[in-house]
């Protein structure tokens, strides 16, 4: 921030390379846990800077921290154009990654954390922004800076559901290596109790086990997975729905007829099938077994819905970025705001330089060559679509 501040008394803040963006970003510590403040406050300044009207939407966490949004567009119109969406977080660091917060070169490649994910795609839009005369556009355009991608896509979320504009195209940045992915699977949680009654385990008649009653759920539960895959979803990979019993936990000792068992349930839903759907097969699973067993008793608390999503394959968005990436587009496995942009009336395209396989490691990083050529296409695009 510093450096920055004196750059910009220096009034060389228009020469700023994305290479220095990017140290910039990634010198300022926004791992989830701490609020995103400092980083929201150099955006901020770069974007107004550049001539954008910026809005903070902060959101203040039962702990104290506050996390804010950035909105800055290039005017105030209740619909933007085409929003360039990035996180501000980043996962934790190991402490032996001395480096994590100064940005390293080395054999063409830019390392430190968040260098990959996502803070290279945020600094080549500062730098695609700076090469653009707002003057001279005549649909609105939108830099949006968001919070806790990395533990939920909270500040995304928050953003869709406080509706402060609507938004016809956005690119949310994530590690593609600058391909664009137009489509990925929704992700899932409950967490499931299953209830017994306990007894001394020489007298199982007295009892009842959670545990064997969970055993026999989660055997139904293994069935629903395999027929899940008669559903299928071309273009993903696996092309169906995929069920996983994370965690599993329960009883209290050897000699104890288990009172309580308990275990988690993801699901990662393929496009057009919504979250109720396998929810609906564990619960009529629940109805068979209790036909078996009256006294079954159990409470799933679904406590994560996150959507799937899907931009179809002739949008302009899609069509625009597979031609200056010449990349065709694909589809993410991993969660990404683009639903919470959905929500908001976008077309929307994951994209961005470096790949997700180094993300979340020590040592990640980003290719040179792709960060300038991420420049050059959103600097394109926002020609193409804002003009
Ligand atoms: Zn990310």
């Amino acid at each position: 921030m510093e450096e920055f501040r004196k750059r910009r008394q220096a009034g060389a803040l228009q020469m700023m390379t994305v290479e220095q963006a990017l140290a910039d970003l990634v010198g300022i510590d926004s791992v989830s846990s701490r609020s995103n403040a400092e980083l929201i406050s150099y955006l901020e300044a770069r974007c107004k800077t550049a001539g954008l009207i910026t809005e903070q939407l902060a959101h203040v966490e039962q702990t104290g921290v506050t996390k804010i949004n950035l909105v800055a567009r290039s005017v105030v119109a209740p619909e933007i154009e085409l929003a360039l969406v990035g996180h501000t977080d980043t996962v934790p660091y190991d402490p032996t990654w001395t480096d994590a917060l100064r940005l390293t070169e080395k054999d063409g490649k830019l390392f430190g954390r968040g260098a990959c994910d996502t803070k290279a795609f945020i600094a080549a839009a500062l730098t695609a922004l700076d090469s653009i005369d707002l003057a001279k556009l005549k649909k609105p355009l939108a830099l949006v800076f968001t919070s806790d991608e990395e533990i939920g896509c909270l500040g995304a979320k928050r953003l869709a559901a406080a509706k402060p504009f609507k938004c016809h195209y956005a690119i949310v940045g994530e590690p593609t290596s600058l391909r664009p992915m137009r489509a990925g699977k929704g992700y899932c949680l409950a967490e499931i109790v299953v209830r017994g009654r306990e007894a001394h385990s020489a007298y199982p008649q007295l009892g009842a086990s959670a545990i064997f009653r969970a055993a026999r759920w989660i055997e139904r539960i293994e069935q629903i997975a395999e027929e899940l895959k008669s559903e299928r979803r071309d273009g993903f990979d696996p092309p169906y729905t995929t069920l996983n019993v994370g965690l599993i936990n329960g009883g209290s000792a050897k000699n104890v007829i288990a009172g309580e068992c308990r275990f988690t349930l993801e699901w990662r839903t393929i496009p057009g099938q919504s979250s109720d759907h396998v929810l609906s097969k564990v619960r009529n699973a629940v109805a068979d077994l209790r036909t078996a067993d009256p006294d079954f008793v159990c409470e799933i608390d679904a406590g994560r819905a996150d959507d799937s999503f899907e931009t179809r394959g002739e949008s302009e968005l899609v069509k625009f970025i597979e031609e200056r990436s010449t990349q065709t587009a694909g589809t993410v496995a991993f969660g990404t705001e683009a639903p919470s942009m959905i929500a908001l009336g976008a077309e929307a395209v994951v994209f961005g330089p470096g790949n997700i396989r180094v993300a979340h490691r020590t040592g990640e990083f980003v290719p040179v060559d792709q960060l300038h050529r991420c420049v050059e296409i959103l600097r394109s695009g926002i020609e193409r679509f804002c003009s």
